[in-house]
Parts: structure tokens; C-alpha cells; sequence
């Protein structure tokens, strides 16, 4: 019932990471926080998933939000002392900041079919639930260690007001965000740049979100530059992040069932592979996870890979440009940490298939021994396009009078399709209606609500720098506000 976990060992009491791609010395969490990609290439993961005991889940169904996260977080980290660990966590999931104590409610639709509610966060995204918490850990790991760090990051929306909002007035830290100008949807724009904080901004380059990426990579790249402006990142493959979004996996579990001998599947709308990746070690550390259903939008390369085995990166010109921005992925950054564990966890098979990436732009697993073993994992998927994140959107507000987003109702349909009878299913929400609202406009012929606080975002003064996309402008803008 249980996820089996073939040649993982059991989690010793230290937690240390190791890269999937082998060639990194063992290292602690507080050590790979604040950095991206492994030395080598790589993405850093734990060396073993922490198994649970019936008697240690048993122990987490009845914690609160942040009791829960401290549990499971904890498993992850043993560098930060507990006390220390602890008041970070419950900083990070406050009432406040998240709209109820629940931090991720569940809203259930029919007897069954359920909606974890991970968007009640500042930017009403699912990805503050991560990043507040990365806000909290950066912010005492930087002042323990004495030092300073100024994030660069791209965004086409979510991820860059998440940071925004997590890192605000936090001290030791710098967020430059950059956006492509006239891209994002207005409540979008709204959220980031109307942000005052001295700490905080935001670049708009005339030019769309690769244009950002190309910078931000240029600028990375130069080492002496990023070692002079002390250059951090916090984009999704970030292992933190991936930790945090355990949790909400957890307590979707224990709202949605009564015992721990029931099953439950998740339904995730994915792109770059974190949040889903997330259930997968939930699931690993032993939650009874039976499913979890991917949902793809037109930009389905995990879709292909889930049904054949093949995993082929796509051009940035087959990359389209759809009503579920915050899935349209070229390719799934995480995804190499689950390739990682499906092959299992063989070091120099892992960089073996990534030079297949550089050199023919994919590989195919489906015809190695290592494609037996997939369905252990549980993993499902399917794809959804406009047409049916409209009809969705439509069903879902018809049939139980809720609005959904654009993302939420990829994740939905797709659910739905690979419901199993008798089997409760979670959907998770990833974002609110309110942010997308031309789409929920098509659908539904008027405008999404505007949740309490919102009103008026989009007449705030906004505070942004246009620029031309000019890496020596970008690095001049940063190197005048960084010393
Ligand atoms: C980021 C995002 C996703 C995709 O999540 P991944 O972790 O990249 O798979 C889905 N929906 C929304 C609204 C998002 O912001």
C-alpha cells in the first residue's frame, strides 16, 4: 500500500544531500539552501527519503499547520537548532499571512473530489507556501553567517511577486526581479511593482520572458561579477522550496480522510516539476499516496515522458504561449531529480542522460529496464488545452459554484479523467481566479472576485525600471544599488 522505496535505505539521524549527478562531496541543508545547481551540474537531493512509522503518521494527523510542517521539515534539516527551526516555521505559517489557520484549507466539492486551497498566500499563488518559508530560513541563515545576498531572478509572473513578497524588508537581502514589459496580465503587474519596499526591484525589459532568462544567465555566468555582488538565485529547483511543499501534501491527507489506512490521489498541475515532485516524497517517506495524476497543459513534454518513456526537451518556438502561463515549460527543471531515483539513483547514469539532453535534445527510457519499474511510483498524466481549461472552469462553477483558475482547472480535468471510483481525490489549487481574469472573462462572461485587500491593486504607483534587454545595463543597474 505504502510506496516501496527500492535501494533507498532507511534515513539515517543526519540528513545529508548529494547530487544526482555524483560528484558532489556530502553536504549539510544550511549548506545547499542558498545555492542552485550542484557543483557538478547537478540537483542536490537527500540521500535517503525518511521513512515514516504507522506510529509516527498516526502522531502528525492531528498537528496544525505549522506543528505538521515543523515534523516534517525537521526530518530534512539537522543544522539549524530545533528551537530555532521551530520559530522559523511558525513565522513562515501564520493566520495572517495565509487567511486561516489551516494555511491550506480543503474545500470539498462532493463527497470524494476535494480542492487543497494553496493559494491564500500574499501573491494568491501557491508557491508562497514555499517561499515564505525560504524568506524566514534565508534571512537567519545569512545573519548567522554574517553575511549579505542580493537574489537576480526572471519571472513571466508567479515565482518573481512570490520572492518579491517573501524577501520584502527582510534584512541582508535584495531582490532584482526581472519581467518582460507588458507581458504579465495587469493584476500581475500590479502585485510586483507596486511593491515600496527599499529592498525590492523590479526590471521590466522590453522583450518577452526568455530575454529576462538570457540575462539573468549572462549575469550568473560572469563569476567574478556574481562573486563581487554576492548573485544568489531562488528559482524552482531550489531544495527548500521542494521540502516545503511536502507538507501541504500531508495535510490534504489528513483532511480529506479519517484513518491512515486509507489511500487518497493527488491532482497537480505541472510545469517545472516541484510541486508534484513533493508528493513524490511524501509519498516515499510513506504516505498512502495511490496517485499522482499529472496535469500538462499544451506544453506537454511530461505528459509525452509519462505515457512513452521519451523525455524531449522542446525549442523555446514550440514552446506556446497559453492561458495557463505558469505551466508553459520548454522543459521541467525538477524533473532530473525524479530521473534520478527512477533510475535508481545509479551516479553515472544521470549524467549520462543529461548529455543526451545537451546533445540530442532528449532521451527515451521507455525501451530500458529502468521503465519497468515507473508504476511503483504512481504516477499518472494528462494533457489539457484552452477548450478544456474553459469547459472545466464552466463545470466547475455550474455544478458547485466555485471559480477556479486557469492552472487549478488543468489539474481539475485531468483529475477527473483519471478519477478512480471510490478513491477520494485532492485537486490542488495552485492559484486564484482573480489573477488570471481575462481567461475566467472568456469562460464565464464576468469578472473573477477580488479577494479582501486587493481592491484597487492595479491604480496603486507602481515602481519599475524599463530597460532594453542589455546584460552590461542590467549589471550597472544592480552593481549602483548593491555596494
Ligand atoms: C508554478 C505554477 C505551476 C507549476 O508548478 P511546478 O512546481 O513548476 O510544476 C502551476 N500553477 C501555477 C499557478 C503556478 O504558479
Amino acid at each position: 500500500m505504502s510506496a516501496p522505496a527500492p535501494k533507498l535505505a532507511a534515513a539515517a539521524a543526519a540528513t545529508r544531500y548529494v547530487s544526482t549527478r555524483g560528484r558532489m562531496p556530502a553536504a549539510r541543508f544550511c549548506d545547499v539552501l542558498l545555492g542552485g545547481l550542484a557543483p557538478d551540474g547537478g540537483l542536490v537531493v537527500p540521500q535517503a527519503y525518511p521513512r515514516l512509522t504507522a506510529e509516527e503518521l498516526a502522531a502528525l494527523r492531528p498537528q496544525s499547520y505549522p506543528d505538521l510542517a515543523f515534523s516534517i521539515i525537521s526530518r530534512f534539516v539537522d543544522d539549524i537548532p530545533v528551537a530555532d527551526l521551530q520559530r522559523l516555521v511558525r513565522r513562515a505559517y501564520r493566520s495572517e499571512t495565509f487567511g486561516s489557520a489551516d494555511i491550506t484549507p480543503l474545500q470539498t466539492l462532493e463527497p470524494g473530489l476535494h480542492l487543497l486551497k494553496l493559494s491564500n498566500g500574499p501573491t494568491l499563488a501557491f508557491k508562497d507556501v514555499a517561499m515564505q518559508l525560504l524568506g524566514e530560513l534565508f534571512e537567519y541563515v545569512l545573519r548567522r553567517e554574517g553575511r549579505t545576498l542580493n537574489i537576480l531572478g526572471a519571472t513571466s509572473g508567479d515565482t518573481g511577486s512570490a520572492a518579491e513578497y517573501a524577501m520584502r524588508g527582510r534584512e541582508g537581502i535584495r531582490v532584482f526581479m526581472l519581467s518582460p514589459h507588458g507581458k504579465m496580465s495587469p493584476f500581475q503587474r500590479a502585485q510586483m511593482y507596486s511593491l515600496q519596499d527599499a529592498n525590492i526591484f523590479n526590471i521590466a525589459i522590453r522583450g518577452v520572458f526568455d530575454d529576462c532568462q538570457d540575462i539573468v544567465k549572462a549575469v550568473s555566468g560572469d563569476a567574478a561579477f556574481k562573486n563581487a555582488h554576492r548573485i544568489g538565485a531562488v528559482n524552482s529547483i531550489n531544495w527548500a522550496r521542494v521540502v516545503a511543499q511536502v507538507v501541504y501534501y500531508f495535510k490534504g491527507y489528513f483532511a480529506a480522510t479519517r484513518s491512515n489506512d486509507e489511500q487518497v490521489s493527488f491532482a497537480v498541475p505541472s510545469g517545472n516539476f516541484g510541486n508534484i515532485f513533493a508528493g513524490h516524497i511524501a509519498r516515499m517517506m510513506g504516505l498512502p499516496i495511490r496517485r499522482l495524476i499529472l496535469a500538462s497543459n499544451e506544453n506537454d513534454v511530461l505528459y509525452e515522458f509519462f505515457r512513452s518513456g521519451r523525455y524531449r526537451v522542446r525549442s523555446s518556438r514550440e514552446t506556446a504561449q497559453t492561458s495557463s502561463p505558469s505551466m508553459d515549460i520548454s522543459k521541467a527543471s525538477n524533473f532530473e531529480r525524479f530521473v534520478f531515483d527512477l533510475v535508481e539513483r545509479d551516479p553515472v547514469m544521470v549524467p549520462r542522460l543529461w548529455r543526451e539532453v545537451e546533445d540530442a535534445g532528449g532521451f527515451n527510457l521507455g525501451e530500458t529496464p529502468f521503465w519497468q519499474g515507473i508504476s511503483q511510483y504512481g504516477f499518472v498524466s494528462g494533457r489539457s488545452t484552452h477548450a478544456d481549461r474553459l469547459a472545466c472552469i464552466r463545470r466547475i462553477s455550474e455544478r458547485f459554484g466555485v471559480t477556479i483558475d486557469p492552472h487549478t482547472a488543468d489539474g481539475i480535468n485531468v483529475g477527473l479523467q483519471q478519477r478512480e471510483k471510490d478513491l477520494p481525490l485532492i485537486c490542488l489549487e495552485t492559484a486564484l481566479p482573480a489573477k488570471f481574469a481575462d481567461t475566467i472573462r472568456e469562460a464565464l462572461g464576468r469578472d473573477p472576485d477580488v479577494p479582501p485587500g486587493y481592491e484597487g491593486l492595479e491604480s496603486r504607483l507602481q515602481r519599475v525600471a524599463v530597460m532594453d534587454p542589455d546584460v552590461e545595463a542590467v549589471k550597472t543597474f544592480i552593481a549602483a544599488r548593491t555596494n
